[in-house]
């Protein structure tokens, strides 16, 4: 049958088996449309990182003689939208079959499932082949099951895929989890081994785009974009990864610094999340790299980054299929406000939520501490209506996705699932910020003081928020120890607290 096959901008797959032979009778087709562009207002580099990785890869496939439409943002043809895009190609090209991957996306999954019923040709969904879970493994895992854990999905996961491990049973290094040791704050030292980066020549795309007048957010330097956008770039910050940064990833996983966008981090998650790279692969190339220099490099630095590949990612791909789509509406806190304007200029005197939104604008990246503990502790501790939030994450960040977007913010970040993902909000006063930074030396805010004008505003937020939120909390045993210290505190000075969180609020 004359076949049609779907290339969703995040299935950029180069080992799926769909592309293992060419066959005359199928057809690829690519679509950068508006209804993409717009469901959100992304940042400028994430529109960037996506055409450029659809265009290199229809290129490679076509390359390799498979037949490729690809429709570009400004085509003529292009009517910017899925179905009168492919409803217009099954007809003029007599297509007989559509085929497409299982889309990560609850609103694409309803999409492309709507579109099946409605054209009158045979239809055939396939698996993406990235994962190491389906939709509903997680689901099943926790049947019958009180609550869930993030730490006993990864476990099992460890088990089944055989991943740093001793024997069927034990943990390779004798524990699951190494965590405690993972919170240094960084001094400058150790050095961060300058990447050399991509400095790819994007002005053109960048023009097409403006173009097109799709309105966007960010900056971007054009001339020389950095981030991967082939298998080839993705392999690369893998391998730059293993060779330099391994070696402190877990050291320094919460660290945050005024002078370091990046710190050790890998920036895998755009080659990650496209799909240009498996989970696989990036595990097995950093255990790999780990058991051929065992001498440099300890289990709890290789640990620390597979639990947040094996673990967190596959956990929260899992969620997002249990809980969508009600979880979209999910507001356990019932909070209500607007974001504040600087999330989308950085002008504010706080130092830390200065330097996390700029390099969030400046590099569509911010590194996960700076997400959840600066931007998103702000958003939560003064009271933002998770649609806010969301819009803001989604938008942002170049790995953005809703499956892996949602879950972190509404879930881990705002404690709006009332606890499925967290199984305690993630809020925190001044003093983790600045045990964790250098950025409260330089602070027009004072981190020592709760109350009073020049006091840090995270210190009468926070206790404002376990104050006002208490039942809630109430019998929530990770909850205790902070319920206490509320208690503790004499009620002249909570009634200062409240005050300066209402005006800050
Ligand atoms: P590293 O720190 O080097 O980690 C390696 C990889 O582990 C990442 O590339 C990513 O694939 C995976 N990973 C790490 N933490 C998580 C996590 N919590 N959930 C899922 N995967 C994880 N990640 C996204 O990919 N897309 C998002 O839209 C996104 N939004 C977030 C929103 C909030 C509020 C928070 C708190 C976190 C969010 N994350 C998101 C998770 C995490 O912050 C990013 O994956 C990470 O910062 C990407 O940078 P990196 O590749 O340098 O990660
Ligand atoms: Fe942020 Fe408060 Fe530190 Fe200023 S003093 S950087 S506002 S935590």
């Amino acid at each position: 049958l004359k076949t049609l096959r779907l290339i969703l901008g995040d299935q950029l797959n180069h080992q799926h088996s769909w592309f293992k032979e060419y066959q005359e009778h199928i057809t690829y087709v690519f679509m950068e449309m508006r209804q993409e562009t717009d469901y959100v207002v992304h940042h400028i580099q994430k529109i960037l990182g996506f055409f450029k990785a659809m265009r290199n890869f229809a290129e490679y496939i076509e390359e390799r003689d498979h037949q490729v439409i690809y429709f570009k943002i400004n085509d003529k043809g292009n009517k910017q939208e899925l179905q009168k895009n492919l409803e217009n190609l099954i007809s003029e090209k007599d297509f007989e079959k559509f085929e497409y991957q299982l889309p990560d996306e609850y609103r694409l999954d309803e999409q492309l499932k709507k579109i099946c019923k409605e054209i009158d040709i045979k239809t055939e969904a396939y698996d993406t082949e990235h994962f190491f879970t389906t939709r509903d493994e997680l689901e099943k895992f926790y049947s019958g099951k009180k609550q869930m854990v993030m730490e006993y999905f990864y476990r099992e996961m460890r088990r089944k895929h055989d991943i740093l491990m001793m024997n069927a049973k034990d943990p390779e290094g004798g524990k699951w989890n190494f965590d405690k040791s993972n919170r240094k704050k960084w001094k400058g030292d150790p050095e961060i081994p300058h990447e050399r980066g991509f400095r790819k020549d994007l002005t053109n795309l960048l023009k097409e785009i403006e173009q097109a007048e799709i309105k966007t957010m960010g900056e971007v330097q054009a001339k020389s974009f950095n981030w991967p956008t082939s298998r080839e770039d993705s392999l690369s910050v893998l391998n730059y990864f293993c060779k330099n940064l391994l070696v402190h990833f877990g050291d320094y996983q919460d660290a945050l610094h005024t002078d370091q966008a990046y710190l050790f981090h890998s920036r895998l998650s755009f080659a990650l999340n496209t799909k240009m790279i498996s989970p696989r692969e990036v595990i097995d190339s950093v255990i790999g790299y780990y058991y051929d220099h065992k001498d440099e490099i300890d289990i709890s630095q290789v640990e620390g980054f597979v639990r947040q590949i094996l673990g967190w990612r596959e956990y929260m791909r899992g969620i997002y299929w249990k809980e969508m789509p009600g979880y979209k509406r999910s507001n356990r806190l019932r909070n209500q406000n607007d974001l504040p304007d600087f999330y989308w200029d950085a002008k504010t005197k706080m130092n830390c939520m200065h330097h996390s939104i700029k390099n969030s604008l400046e590099n569509a990246y911010a590194h996960h501490i700076q997400r959840l503990m600066i931007t998103g502790n702000y958003a939560l501790l003064t009271e933002t209506h998770p649609d806010h939030v969301d819009q803001w994450y989604l938008g942002i960040y170049i790995d953005a996705i809703e499956w892996v977007e949602i879950t972190n913010t509404r879930g881990m970040s705002q404690f709006a699932d009332g606890g499925i993902v967290a199984t305690k909000p993630y809020v925190s006063s001044g003093s983790y910020i600045n045990k964790m930074s250098n950025y409260c030396g330089n602070c027009h805010y004072k981190v020592s003081k709760k109350t009073g004008e020049d006091s840090c505003p995270f210190n009468s937020l926070y206790w404002n928020f376990l104050d006002s939120n208490r039942e809630n909390f109430e019998g929530n045993q990770r909850m205790n120890m902070m319920l206490s210290l509320l208690d503790k505190k004499d009620s002249r000075e909570m009634d200062e607290i409240r005050e300066r969180a209402k005006k800050i609020i």
